[in-house]
């Protein structure tokens, strides 16, 4: 389930993936592509920190993770995300510790 895709609306690529995170995948902040977080809140700073640079992102993925911020809270569901140190994602426009690259996409 994608917050948003690559398309004529958006410019950034982010989903939760198997293993709980939200990741920002494609992205041209992070050598290798892919930002990886454990907090909705890290993922929702990234996006604000991509229309800042000028990216289209979609109005619909920013509601969408307030609303789970909301609803089902800060953290995402990764049952390893205490052995992380859970407060690194949500570092404002903090791009070494917004997230961990594994090189995957
Ligand atoms: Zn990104």
């Amino acid at each position: 389930m994608s917050y948003c895709r690559m398309s004529r609306e958006s410019d950034v690529y982010m989903y939760a993936d198997v293993d709980g995170y939200i990741c920002c995948c494609g992205c041209f902040m992070k050598e290798g592509g892919i930002f990886r977080f454990r907090t909705r809140k890290g993922a929702l700073s990234h996006l604000l920190l991509h229309r800042a640079k000028d990216d289209t992102v979609p109005q619909y993925a920013i509601d969408r993770l307030e609303k789970e911020i909301k609803e089902v809270g800060n953290y995402t569901n990764n049952p390893n995300e205490g052995a992380f140190g859970a407060q690194a994602g949500d570092l404002p426009n903090n791009l070494s510790g917004g997230g961990i690259n594994d090189g995957r996409c």
